[in-house]
Order: structure tokens, then sequence, then C-alpha cells
């Protein structure tokens, strides 16, 4: 019966439905016809036009899954979270389990919403395809962004730290170490991985932070401790996200002294565990010539 009502929620003129995946067991439909509207608007966008052979490419061998939306998957916090915004009737998402990045559309009207939300659309479209390529290209995904990364986590731990601007100090090894302990192994970290970034935050700003012993240790602390609790449970960490707003709060002052970008589209946390957030962020403002790069390691 629940297939019924998803399929009778579908727009007029979508074209012969077909089910191309599952959310939390609902099945998500797509057609050709939206699969050719996508790929259309994509190749009119700024962020995408230059690499619409690949992202063509992307959707006919069902890597980019563009499907139909129902109100009822809009529900889920989860999606909400590790996907893109959900504003504006579209979400999209990137599932590691499957090797995917879904595009949901809202069953509104298709010609009309595609046309008016296609820039949205490549920003989230892009955004995934960021974590993806992370999570395909490994350790070549690192090196390929590594300037970017640096001058991001450079920036966000001077702040926290209160590092002085005479003084200099290399975050490769804290990124590189982030990236196996948090985003590598899919957040399912350990406390003894938990330590050892840890003892890297601390032999790397003990000597250069201008914060006394007990401030210090209370960030590195506190730092841990919103790292755990967003990744043990989402809810109490967004009940208790205030608690912990001079951890999150300098990621926004960090996209705006790294790169320009005063980001308020979306929840900055993410960047604590996942270093592909940070290059998913700022490919949504500029086209980057290595995010060709990135969607070859998808190909
Ligand atoms: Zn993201």
């Amino acid at each position: 019966m629940q297939d019924l009502n998803e399929f009778l929620a579908a727009p007029v003129g979508a074209g012969k439905l077909e089910v191309v995946g599952r959310l939390d067991n609902r099945e998500l439909y797509s057609s050709d016809k939206l699969r050719a509207k996508y790929v259309a608007a994509m190749a009119v966008c700024d962020k995408t036009k230059k690499d619409i052979d690949l992202i063509n490419k992307l959707v006919m061998d069902k890597t980019i899954i563009p499907a139909f939306l129902t109100k009822n998957l809009l529900g889920f916090v989860k999606f909400k979270i590790f996907g893109s915004a959900g504003e504006k009737g579209i979400m999209g998402f990137f599932s590691p389990d499957v090797q995917k990045i879904f595009i949901l559309i809202e069953n509104a009207i298709l010609d009309g919403m595609i046309s008016a939300k296609e820039d949205f659309m490549a920003s989230i479209t892009i955004h995934e395809c960021m974590h993806f390529g992370c999570n395909r290209g490994k350790a070549n995904f690192i090196k390929l962004w590594m300037p970017e990364l640096s001058k991001f986590y450079e920036a966000y731990y001077r702040d926290i730290f209160n590092v002085d601007k005479s003084k200099t100090f290399k975050v490769d090894k804290l990124i590189l170490q982030k990236w196996t302990l948090f985003e590598k192994s899919g957040l399912n970290f350990t406390n003894s991985d938990l330590k050892k970034y840890n003892d890297t935050l601390i032999s790397t700003f003990k000597n250069i932070t201008t914060l006394d012993k007990e401030q210090f240790q209370t960030i590195v602390r506190d730092l841990l401790l919103t790292i755990k609790l967003y990744s043990v449970n989402i809810d109490a960490y967004l009940r208790l996200a205030n608690s912990y707003k001079h951890i999150w709060s300098p990621l926004y002052n960090a996209y705006d002294k790294a790169f320009g970008i005063r980001n308020a589209q979306t929840l900055c946390v993410q960047e604590l565990m996942w270093v592909s957030e940070v290059i998913a962020i700022i490919v949504e403002y500029k086209r980057y010539p290595k995010t060709r790069k990135t969607l070859q390691f998808l190909t």
C-alpha cells in the first residue's frame, strides 16, 4: 500500500517510474525523464556545466540518482544533518553503504521546479560528489585538497587555541589523522583513537597557545566531547549544541578567514570529524579546476 501511495504521489508527466533505491525501507522512484531533466539542468549551471560529461556519465550509470522526494522523507533528521540543506524541495545525500548519491526532488511540478531550482540542485550535487570523492579517492583526495584543508584548519586551530599571529605551525598531520580516525572509519572510532587525536593536539599546540594550561585543556576536552557526542547521538548533540558553541562557532570564522565565505547555509560541526565537509562547502561557492579530478575518482 505504501508503494502505491508513493506511486500516486509522483508528478504527472514523470514518465515510466522505476524503483531506484531504498531509504529507511521506503522505495525511491525515478524515471528516464527525471534523469534527462536533471542532466539538462546541470548542463546550464556554472558550478556543473564544465564537468557535464562526467556528471552525465555518473547519472547514466546510476551512481548519481535523481529520485522523487515525498514529504515523508523530509522528516528524517539524519538526512537533514548528513545531507545538504533539505529546504527548497530538494535534498541530496551520499550513501557510503551503497556507494551512490541520491538527489531527491520533491514531487511537485517537475518542469517548473527544476528550472527554478537548478542552481541549488547543482550546489548539492557538487557538495555530495566531494564527500563521495573522498570516500573513493582516499589518500589521493586528501593530497589533492591539502592546500585548502590546511588553510581552513590552520585558521580554525589558531582561533580556538588562541595562537599568536607570529607563530607558525603545520596541520597536515592533524588533517591526515582526523581523516583516518573519523572519516575513513565511518565514525567507528574508539576511545583510544580519540586519545591519539588528543595527544596530537596537545603536542602541536601546547607550546604555542596563549591560553593558560587549564583553558587549553578545557578546549581540547570540549573539542573531543563534541566529536564524541555528535557521533554517538545526534539528537543529544543538537539539544546540547549551545554548550559547545565555543567549539563549533569558530568553524564559521575559519570559512570566512580562509576563503572569505560567509557560510550561513549549513550547520557547522561535521568539519570536526569529516575533512571532506570543508571541500564540499567551498566548491559550492567557487569552481576549482580540481573538482574535475575529484569527480574522476567516481567514474
Ligand atoms: Zn556535507
